[in-house]
């Protein structure tokens, strides 16, 4: 079980703010309380709070807790989503985070479009799903656009020569970005083009044919919760335990609102 006690909140405010693809927004955040954020895994996630809507002060502060949400009248309570630490340069001060800008737009994506310097943010965490056992031999990842931070920053921190296969669902080849790693990785692009996100699923499509290694190996994924409840089955009955796998849903199509997050955290 997760200790919450020990995550924090970081008061801090927007530096810049970048389109990085047609669909993705880059946020940099700098100053504040995180000159004091410590990286604990490549894939780390906060949970980005923002004003509550028609607002642009915060109504949290650093002793932000989630009881303390639930005692919040509604008008008061903070918006916001988990978002990736897409890069923490601690020498700088400044974090950044890659947004989806997906439609329809929910208070955080809906917020990253309009993001200016200066706007105000808390971020709850760090927390973080990747975990491979020590004797891994080869990694598995998988997810689509809200995967991509993760995947980038667990690629670039892969032991030099570590073999790595990366299947990423994009909306259109200009949502690839580069991947630099030392590993020896073999990164897969599955482009949806018209289709929706979150309606079609290239990723498990391309892992029923996809010729696992031997030797021990770990999948981490993230993306829409039936992608990846889809893909850990298929890698259960590929042979890959709970121990073996860190899947998790990173958000909801609307048609898949009953679908169990099944979850290997
Ligand atoms: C651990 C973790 C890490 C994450 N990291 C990232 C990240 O680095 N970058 C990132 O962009 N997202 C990331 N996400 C996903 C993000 O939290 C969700 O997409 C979240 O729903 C966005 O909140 P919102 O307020 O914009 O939309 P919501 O109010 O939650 O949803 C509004 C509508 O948008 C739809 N929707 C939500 N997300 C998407 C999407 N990606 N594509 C299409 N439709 C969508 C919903 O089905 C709903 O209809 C992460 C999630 C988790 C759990």
């Amino acid at each position: 079980m997760e200790d919450y006690t020990q995550i924090r909140t970081f008061l801090t405010s927007v530096r810049a703010v970048r389109q990085v693809t047609p669909l993705v927004r880059r946020i940099t955040f700098a100053g504040g309380d995180l000159g004091a954020f410590r990286c604990i895994a490549p894939d780390q996630f906060v949970y980005l709070l923002l004003p509550p809507p028609g607002r642009t002060a915060l109504t949290v502060d650093q002793g932000f807790t989630w009881a303390q949400y639930r005692q919040m009248p509604e008008p008061e309570r903070p918006v916001g989503a988990y978002y990736t630490v897409r890069e923490h340069r601690a020498g700088a001060g400044e974090l950044d985070i890659d947004v989806v800008l997906h439609e329809p737009s929910g208070h955080a994506s809906g917020w990253a479009g309009r993001a200016q310097p200066g706007d105000p943010v808390a971020l709850w965490g760090p927390r973080t799903a990747y975990a491979p056992p020590a004797d891994t031999e080869w990694h598995l990842l998988v997810g689509d656009e809200t995967a991509l931070p993760a995947i980038a920053a667990i690629l670039r921190a892969l032991p030099l020569g570590m073999r790595a296969t990366a299947v990423i669902e994009v909306a259109n080849a200009q949502e690839e970005q580069p991947l630099p790693t030392p590993a020896e990785a073999d990164v897969r692009w599955l482009h949806r083009n018209d289709a929706e996100a979150g309606h079609i699923n290239l990723v498990v499509e391309a892992l029923e044919d996809l010729a696992l290694p031997s030797g021990v190996g770990y999948a981490w994924g993230g993306g829409e919760v039936k992608m990846m409840n889809l893909a850990r089955r298929l890698l259960r009955q590929r042979g890959l335990d709970r121990a073996s796998t860190s899947l998790v849903g990173y958000w909801r199509h609307p048609q898949h609102a009953d679908l169990p997050d099944e979850r290997d955290i």
